[in-house]
C-alpha cells in the first residue's frame, strides 16, 4: 500500500486553506533546496492558535503580517506552539509572540537546546564545528565553508521567544474544545512535539514524520557520542503504535497524506539498510565520516546539504558503534571506523 495525498493543490500564497474542521493550512517559503514549510492555523474559542512559525526573516515578517491582518477574521492569536528547536519552526516565534501579545508553547528539550544554541558566540560555534568535523575528516575549503559562518542560527531566530510555557509527554491541550494529545519525536531534534487529535485521527508531525524525504538526524558538536538514529527509530515505533494506519498526517514538508503505518516502516526500513551500508563499507577498509558520504548520498550536496550530510553520517557511525558493528580508532586526529 502506498501513501494517500487527499489534497493536491497547494494552499493559495498568503492565504490560508482549510484541511479539516478548523484546521488549516499555510505554506510558508523557505530560501534553501527545501523551498517551503508548512504552518498551521487551529480555530480556537475566541481566536487562533499559531502552530510553528517560519524562518526567522524579513520575507516571513511581511507574510505575517499580512495573514495576520487578512486572514484571521479579526480575531487575535491565542497561542503559538512550536514544535521543534529548528529555525524555519521557531524562527518566527519571539516575533509573534511579541506582535500578537501571546504565549509560545513548546517542549522544555526544544527551548534548552535553542538557548544554548543562541548563547553561543560566532567565534565560538565556528570552533565547535570546525573542532567537532575536523575530526570526523571534513578538510581545508569545506570545512571552511561549513564552519564558517559563526551563529547562523541566531541570525535567522531573531528574537528567542522569552519564557515559553513547557509541555511534554502524556500531556494534552485543549483547543476549540477539543483535545490534542501531545506525542514526542526524537533524533530529529531532542522533544519534538507532534499534536494528535483524536476525534477525526488528525496528526500534526512537524518533522518527524515526512511524506517523500527523511527527517534530517545530525549529531551537533555539543553532543558528538549522541546516537540520534535509535532515538529516531524508536520514538517513530511509539508513534505508530500508538496512532492509527488511516489517521491523516499533517506535515511541515511536503503534502498531508494518509498511511502513517506504512510510512513509519519504510522510514525505519531506510535507516536500516543505511546502517547495513555503511557497515559494508567499514568492513572494506575504515572510512571517516566524511569518506562515507558518497556511500549515502549519491548526489551533489550544497554546503548547508554538506553540513546535514555530515551530521547524518556520523549519526549512523555512532549508532554501528553503540551495537558493536564498528570499532573507532583515532588515526591521526581524525576518527576513522573499522567493521
Ligand atoms: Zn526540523
Amino acid at each position: 500500500m502506498s501513501l494517500h495525498y487527499p489534497f493536491t493543490d497547494l494552499p493559495p500564497a498568503g492565504q490560508r486553506f482549510k484541511v479539516a474542521d478548523g484546521v488549516y493550512w499555510l505554506r510558508f517559503p523557505l530560501p534553501f533546496a527545501l523551498d517551503h514549510i508548512n504552518l498551521w492555523l487551529l480555530e480556537d474559542n475566541h481566536g487562533w492558535v499559531i502552530v510553528d512559525t517560519g524562518l526567522g526573516v524579513r520575507r516571513s515578517r511581511d507574510i505575517w503580517q499580512q495573514l495576520l491582518a487578512e486572514q484571521l477574521d479579526g480575531k487575535p492569536v491565542t497561542r503559538i506552539i512550536v514544535t521543534h528547536y529548528h529555525p524555519d519552526h521557531l524562527g518566527m516565534a519571539g516575533w509573534l509572540q511579541q506582535h500578537c501579545q501571546a504565549p509560545v508553547i513548546m517542549s522544555r528539550g526544544e527551548w534548552q537546546l535553542a538557548s544554548h544554541i543562541c548563547d553561543a558566540s560566532d567565534e565560538q560555534t565556528i570552533q565547535r564545528f570546525k573542532h567537532f568535523l575536523g575530526s570526523h575528516g571534513l578538510q581545508g575549503d569545506n570545512l571552511d565553508k561549513v564552519a564558517g559562518k559563526g551563529n547562523g542560527f541566531r541570525r535567522v531566530v531573531m528574537p528567542m521567544p522569552t519564557d515559553p510555557q513547557f509541555v511534554g509527554a502524556g500531556d494534552s491541550l485543549t483547543i476549540n474544545g477539543q483535545h490534542w494529545q501531545i506525542h514526542i519525536g526524537r533524533g530529529h531534534a531532542p522533544e519534538h512535539l507532534c499534536l494528535y487529535r483524536n476525534d477525526d485521527r488528525l496528526l500534526i508531525s512537524g518533522d518527524q514524520v515526512l511524506p517523500t524525504i527523511s527527517s534530517n538526524l545530525m549529531v551537533r558538536p555539543t553532543e558528538p557520542e549522541a546516537n540520534p538514529v535509535v532515538a529516531f527509530v524508536d520514538s517513530l515505533k511509539a508513534i505508530r503504535d500508538a496512532l492509527p494506519q488511516d489517521t491523516l498526517v499533517l506535515p511541515a514538508h511536503g503534502l498531508p497524506f494518509r498511511g502513517l503505518h506504512h510510512r513509519i516502516n519504510a522510514l525505519v526500513a531506510h535507516h536500516d539498510q543505511q546502517l547495513d551500508q555503511v557497515q559494508a563499507a567499514c568492513r572494506h577498509h575504515p572510512h571517516n565520516a566524511h569518506d562515507i558520504l558518497p556511500v549515502m548520498f549519491n548526489r551533489e550536496l550544497d554546503v548547508q546539504q554538506l553540513m546535514f550530510a555530515m551530521g547524518e553520517s556520523i549519526a549512523h557511525l555512532n549508532c554501528l558503534v553503540e551495537q558493536g558493528r564498528v570499532q573507532r580508532e583515532d588515526r591521526d586526529g581524525i576518527w576513522h571506523f573499522a567493521a
